[in-house]
């Protein structure tokens, strides 16, 4: 499990190049002509990245007079440092710790292989990080941070027609302590795939405790919502583990409507499910309307 985001999903892919023999000029045109900030000076055949060309060193080839001098003797003049690269599966954070440590501000990503993949700097990660802010890292679900968003969205738009669930999966202390946490895990990202696969694409899945996954169903009404439900329970009892294929996996879900508090319904929901769980298990229960 990742708890901070990696380089590559943060990082910029297809990052501008140039060869060894590219003149300053023409580096300073493909930057320009692409509005980035920096080239990445690479072995021709292998790709491997060997040097980086900023707007500084340009305005160091303007002071020394090598616009026209190929990009290698340049980075002889200027004493360049090697190239600083960072793994593209290393996390976020070590950029940003390599960022403050040698003072530089792009950093080309490369492969496992040394190969150039991407490029990533503190303006990728400031603008790519609020959505991680938002993920549960283990399943992928948005978090409980959505809710607080969502609870000021609905009551601004005096929103209808939504429906809350809660989804508990059955006896998941008994998976963990049978076959382990790492197993548990799985079973907890199979779970949320399969509510991912009934629900539609607006409505909301999120991870709200350990293994409680609520859902926020808009534009539906009761039977819509039960008959959702329903998918949903049905599809993680279809669910198969192959290391494991004795294992059966259930729900039991309750549903409530939404009526200017979400969190009204968020607590009616739970209630309906420990209902469900009291008449047995693997069963949706619809809340009781308050009179
Ligand atoms: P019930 O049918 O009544 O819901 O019983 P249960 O065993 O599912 O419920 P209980 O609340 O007793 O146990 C929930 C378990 O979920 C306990 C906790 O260790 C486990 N759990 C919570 N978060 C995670 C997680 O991220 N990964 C794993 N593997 N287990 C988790
Ligand atoms: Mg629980
Ligand atoms: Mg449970």
């Amino acid at each position: 499990m990742t708890s901070s985001p990696l380089v590559k999903e943060l990082m910029v892919c297809n990052p501008i190049v140039c060869g060894l023999d590219t003149t300053v000029r023409e580096a300073i045109n493909i930057m320009e002509s692409h509005g980035v900030g920096s080239v990445i000076v690479v072995e021709k055949f292998t790709r491997k990245p060997i040097n980086i060309i900023t707007h500084k060193d340009v305005i160091s080839a303007i002071y020394h007079s090598k616009l026209d001098s190929p990009i290698e003797e340049l980075i002889e003049i200027l004493e360049k440092d090697s190239l600083i690269t960072i793994r593209e599966d290393e996390p976020v954070i070590e950029a940003i710790r390599i960022f403050e440590e040698k003072g530089i501000e792009h950093l080309p990503v490369i492969d496992e292989d040394g190969i150039l993949v991407g490029i990533i700097t503190g303006t990728d990660i400031l603008k790519g990080l609020p959505r991680f802010a938002l993920i549960d890292p283990l399943t992928g679900l948005e978090n409980r941070r959505v809710l607080d968003y969502l609870e000021q969205k609905l009551s601004r738009q005096n929103a209808r027609d939504i429906y809350v669930l809660m989804i508990d999966i059955d006896d998941f202390k008994k998976i963990n302590d049978t076959y382990g946490h790492i197993f548990g895990d799985k079973v907890l990202k199979k779970t949320a795939e399969a509510v991912l696969k009934v629900v539609r694409t607006y409505d909301n899945v999120i991870r709200f405790g350990g293994e409680e996954i609520v859902v926020i169903l808009h534009r539906v009404g009761e039977r819509e919502a039960l008959d959702i439900a329903n998918r949903i329970r049905e599809k993680v009892q279809s669910l198969s583990f192959e290391e494991h294929p004795e294992v059966k996996v259930s729900v039991s879900i309750g549903i409530a409507p939404y009526r200017g508090s979400l969190m009204e319904a968020i607590h009616r929901a739970d209630k309906a499910m420990y209902r469900a769980k009291s008449l047995g298990k693997n069963r949706v229960i619809v809340s009781e309307q308050p009179s």
